[in-house]
């Protein structure tokens, strides 16, 4: 009886040891796969030169669809199909911002924000409204009234621990002080001009947006301190059009838990200034790189992996909250098991997590396998933080964990963040190779894993958002679930 409990122990000691040994020599052959490819920079490359911006809604932006769903059945996707969405697409027509002293008048270069009114002309006296932020506009109050409201993108000299806000936040508490325009200074050197929705709700804002470069502003407020009065005219025409987008999607059945999905995802959508070579080529051309590899190896996933090209984030998250509206209404997101989201990912050092009890742990636990692959590429840090604005939002308000890349892509890179310097020479092969690799790799942990854990109760996840201070953004973003 005794030598028999023996064998049974031995038995399951070694099935477990067997199972341990296969996970490592997917992982090991994954890898080796993984790191000589430069498919995705070369798609990526043929995108930005052929196709140009992707920009929803544009003949481009469906050009880029068009292109991905190609290249996800080039790659042999079990399942490939599209996901139409209809938005309203806003497109940028012409901006200019002339700025007078009552002496003589000096015109200013500028872009308009996204979702900025179709025609207006608006003349309003300028204020400094500093950052844009609550404190900032108690501080002007009335002043607010009708003025051209001059405010930060970023944060100058703020006080220390100091949270910022999204420019369609900014916009939206200027709009409710009262502005009658904003002109929004960037934040980088050089005469970079950045654009970007001002909307919070991807509807049209009823007041002119643009920005303009921080040398500018600097010297517009540099006049405004001394007492002198000045007065902006913003003129602006732009054109919007309901069109259908949409998204694209693979899949990879699961070979034991197909019921089970791992999403995947990353927009396709770009600003139109420039390509959108890092914002967001660098996520979603690795993303169809990353599908085309894992189908190519001989072992399947055990849960399915589901890859989601997103449109219409830039606008306002438009195609990652219409799928999971009807992920919800279907019934079909609980099958959702969690969103890894890659946007302006490159070189990951390890994964950032928004999940309830049980995610972090499970997350640090692969990250410590995958760095052993790699451990000079990967470090294998984990992070609780979580943030807004990006596609993985609407899952997370539904109470699916989330995942991200940790990323550091350098000033280089986050300087032409939505400008018209977004382009391929940003981009080198050896990010995207990275993201493969390391998101692959957390891919097959995820999938081949027991069990994983729950979504967030609706309790905790108030509580999460809470601690993380997203409550005051998402209200403001009239996206707050609660009363
Ligand atoms: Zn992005």
């Amino acid at each position: 009886m005794r030598a028999l409990r023996w064998v049974i122990v031995l038995c399951i000691c070694q099935h477990q040891y067997v199972d341990v040994v296969a996970q490592s020599v997917r992982a090991r052959a994954f890898d080796a796969a993984a790191s000589v490819s430069e498919q995705g920079y070369e798609w990526l490359a043929y995108s930005s030169s052929h196709i140009g911006h992707r920009l929803t809604g544009s003949v481009q932006g469906a050009k880029a669809e068009a292109l991905a769903d190609s290249l996800f059945r080039l790659g042999g996707l079990d399942t490939v199909h599209a996901f139409p969405f209809e938005a309203d697409a806003w497109a940028r027509g012409s901006a200019k911002l002339t700025v007078g002293d009552g002496r003589g008048f000096l015109h200013i270069p500028c872009v308009a924000l996204a979702n900025t009114p179709l025609e207006c002309a608006v003349e309003a006296p300028i204020v400094d409204g500093g950052n844009g932020l609550p404190e900032d506009l108690l501080r002007i109050g009335d002043n607010a009234k009708g003025a051209a409201l001059l405010v930060n993108i970023g944060l100058v000299a703020a006080s220390e621990g100091e949270k910022n806000l999204h420019r369609s936040e900014k916009a939206a508490l200027a709009m409710k002080a009262g502005a009658a325009s904003i002109l929004f200074v960037n934040q980088v050197t050089g005469g970079v001009l950045l654009t970007g929705t001002a909307s919070i709700d991807g509807a049209l804002i009823p007041i002119p947006a643009a920005c303009l470069a921080t040398e500018d502003g600097g010297a517009l407020r540099e006049r405004l301190s001394k007492g002198e009065l000045l007065t902006a005219r913003l003129e602006m025409r732009n054109t919007s059009s309901r069109v259908t987008a949409r998204n694209i999607i693979a899949e990879l059945r699961g070979s034991e838990i197909p019921e089970e999905v791992i999403l995947v995802g990353g927009h396709l959508d770009s600003w139109d200034l420039a390509t959108g070579a890092t914002d967001n080529g660098l996520g979603s051309f690795s993303i169809l790189d990353l599908a085309r590899l894992m189908q190519s190896m001989p072992f399947p996933p055990e849960r399915t992996i589901r890859f989601v090209l997103f449109m219409g984030e830039e606008q306002g998250l438009l195609g990652s909250r219409a799928l999971v509206e009807h992920y919800a209404k279907s019934g079909s997101l609980e099958h959702v098991k969690c969103m890894i989201n890659l946007d302006m990912s490159g070189n990951p050092q390890g994964f950032g997590v928004g999940g309830p009890a049980g995610w972090r742990s499970m997350i640090s636990d692969a990250c410590e396998r995958i760095a052993r692959i790699d451990s000079a590429a990967f470090e294998g840090r984990t992070t609780e933080e979580i943030w807004l604005h990006s596609d993985h939002q609407p899952f997370l308000l539904e109470g699916v964990p989330v995942i991200y890349p940790l990323s550091d892509l350098g000033k280089h890179i986050y300087s032409c963040y939505h400008s018209s310097c977004d382009d391929i020479h940003l981009v080198e092969p050896g990010a995207m190779t990275n993201n493969v690799r390391f998101v692959g790799a957390l891919l097959y942990e995820l999938a081949g894993a027991t069990k994983l854990p729950d979504h967030f109760t609706p309790e905790e996840l108030k509580a999460r958002l809470i601690t993380a201070g997203l409550e005051g953004p998402l209200r403001i973003g009239g996206d707050w679930p609660w009363e």
